[in-house]
């Protein structure tokens, strides 16, 4: 990418990145893998845990210790560490991405320079062994969002992935690692899918994308997200015949533990869930299903 070599002044371009915002069980997963397809785009994960995956060398999505596995192991020769590993410097940032920083973010409080420069400093490393110009950040937190936008450093797009409530709380009910009972899964979807629906309303830079419409009509939305992150739009095949490699992702579901992917219609829940809880799931989280479009 950056023929300037290690040390040139010109080589401080901001690092290109595509965030993909929205609540858990949201199929984020399967739209970064897709998206990885792209030949202008490299999905690297769930990045608000590459942190967590530094200090205990957890497995990267192909099976590798994160410093054995051929992708990530040459990125972490190119950072520092010792700042990263650093467990105030982890909490720091585990803690400025939490969910209540999100209105003081909105209202303007300013990005904390060691987080910044840890941010600057793992995406320019994976930046310069990446020939694709934009990377995906599959994290989904809001307030890492409004942090990456306050960062100099960093050109960044966002796809807000927001799916039916009862897609969500089906998935949560499934054998998943971080299983939610319905009730918890409609609170928690509701407080992420409220503050992303406002960042996207405030942010030009976010575009809005419902899971059904990409499983249903995966070429036409991947078009339109074409044109927002890129202007303009290339020719695309068939998705739905194609499977799709899993890259080296930090984090993610559990599809990661499949090597491939195919994209799959939304309908497991309309069969899973009986009729009276899913008009009790639309009403308890009406606005946002009604604002979405989503039918009774
Ligand atoms: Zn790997």
């Amino acid at each position: 990418m950056n023929d300037r070599g290690e040390n040139g002044a010109m080589e401080e371009k901001p690092v290109n990145l595509i965030y993909l915002l929205g609540a858990g069980r949201s199929g984020t997963t399967m739209l970064a893998t897709i998206l990885n397809n792209h030949p202008n785009i490299h999905t690297v994960g769930e990045m608000h845990q590459f942190l967590d995956y530094l200090l205990e060398d957890k497995d990267c999505s192909c099976g590798e210790n994160l410093s054995l596995c051929n992708f990530w192991a040459p990125v972490l020769n190119d950072i520092d560490l010792s700042l990263l590993k650093n467990k105030a410097n982890v909490a720091l940032s585990n803690s400025l991405e939490k969910h209540h920083n999100i209105p003081l973010l909105l209202l303007g409080k300013p990005l904390n320079t060691t987080y910044s420069a840890m941010t600057d400093m793992v995406f320019k490393a994976i930046h310069t062994k990446v020939s694709k110009p934009w990377l995906l950040d599959s994290s989904k937190y809001i307030s890492r969002y409004l942090l990456l936008r306050k960062n100099k450093n960093i050109n960044l797009k966002g796809i807000y992935l927001v799916r039916d409530v009862r897609g969500v709380v089906y998935s949560f009910g499934k054998n998943v690692q971080t299983p939610k009972n319905p009730l918890s899964a409609i609170f928690y979807y509701s407080l992420v899918n409220i503050w992303a629906q406002l960042v996207s309303l405030l942010d030009r830079k976010v575009i809005k994308i419902r899971y059904e419409d990409f499983v249903n009509e995966p070429e036409l939305t991947i078009q339109k997200i074409e044109k927002h992150l890129f202007g303009k739009t290339e020719n695309i095949s068939d998705l739905n015949d194609k499977t799709f490699d899993i890259p080296h992702i930090i984090a993610g579901n559990r599809l990661r533990s499949q090597k491939q992917l195919v994209i799959k219609k939304d309908v497991k829940w309309k069969e899973g869930i009986s009729r009276s809880k899913q008009i009790l799931y639309y009403i308890a989280a009406f606005p946002l299903m009604a604002i979405n479009k989503y039918k009774p």
